[in-house]
């Protein structure tokens, strides 16, 4: 089977997803599409029927050794829509990895009873250099990365531009929006990927406030001067606020880099507040990938512009 390694497809349909630059804006659209028949035929039992007779008899393994919870169980629940078992391995500990095994020996293994491996990884690149692995000895399964290390989370960076696309539909689209950026920028997979997807609309314009040395990393800086029709950086929320059409919120990523000190008032210059909400635009939206810490108040979930909690 002639698949292309660059972007993991066969004959133009994906084979592997495993890093956000795979997706093209046709792709992306069709993928919406998709999402979209999905949401609605879930909504009728003999909709739900159909999509649960989908995958059935297919099995997915979730490889899951860096923590996650809410990434794990919305995999698991979206096999579960489709009809797919599913099993689990959380640790390397329990592993064979612990009796000297590579990782790529245990996940050929577990490909050997298994359709589609599901990664979450600590370190960079695994999940593509697997899904490599697997072409080069013709293993017809599939790799989908759900979150690898501080570099990319291509189906966190799907579902955040399915929101925008969805609150943006009958407004013109994504083309031509300007969204506000803020908080973790440097360690940030989240804003990395979304970033990277947003290069693939016209017109958009990006504003960055974070504190100095939480800035957007260099080489998406100038991916992002390249391509965006404007980029605006600030340490200062109230700056852009009154300007955006959507608002990212980001945690601080103290579990990368923790020698990266972030002091309290830096999260205060940049972190939401009812009277800063109040600068916003009336059909702005507030969004974040989730968990927050404190850049968000919960007095704020009320606010009909905050879309977190439909954004999972
Ligand atoms: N849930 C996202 C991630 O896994 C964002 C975060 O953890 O802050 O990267």
């Amino acid at each position: 089977m002639a698949i292309d390694r660059t972007n993991f497809t066969y004959r133009g349909r994906l084979v592997h997803l495993v890093h956000t630059r795979q997706f093209v804006r046709p792709l992306l659209e069709d993928m919406f599409d998709v999402a979209d028949a999905a949401r609605r035929l879930n909504t009728s039992r003999p909709g739900a029927t159909y999509l649960k007779e989908s995958l059935v008899g297919r099995r997915a393994l979730l490889y899951f050794v860096q923590p996650s919870t809410r990434t794990f169980l919305s995999f698991q629940a979206a096999a579960s829509l489709l009809g797919m078992s599913t099993a689990e391995v959380r640790s390397r500990e329990i592993s064979s990895e612990m009796k000297g095994e590579s990782p790529l020996d245990s996940l050929r293994t577990f490909a050997m009873y298994h359709d589609l491996i599901i990664i979450r990884y600590p370190e960079p690149g695994f999940s593509e250099q697997c899904a490599g692995f697997f072409v080069d000895h013709d293993l017809r399964r599939h790799v989908i990365n759900g979150g690898s290390g501080k570099d990319d989370h291509p189906t966190q960076a799907l579902l955040d531009m399915y929101t925008l696309h969805r609150e943006f539909y009958s407004r013109g689209g994504v083309d031509g929006k300007r969204i506000l950026l803020v908080g973790d920028l440097a360690r940030g997979r989240a804003v990395r990927s979304l970033v990277h997807l947003l290069t693939r609309y016209e017109g958009v314009r990006i504003d960055l406030v974070s504190p100095p040395q939480l800035r957007l990393a260099d080489d998406l800086m100038e991916v992002s001067r390249k391509t965006f029709e404007d980029v605006r950086e600030s340490e200062e929320i109230e700056d852009f606020l009154a300007d955006a059409d959507a608002v990212y919120m980001t945690r601080v990523q103290s579990e990368y880099e923790p020698h990266i000190e972030v002091s309290e008032s830096a999260i205060e210059s940049y972190g939401l507040t009812e009277d800063r909400v109040a600068m916003m635009k009336a059909d702005s939206v507030i969004m974040h990938p989730l968990p927050r810490r404190n850049e968000i108040p919960i007095t704020l979930d009320r606010d009909p512009r905050s879309r977190y909690w439909e954004q999972v």
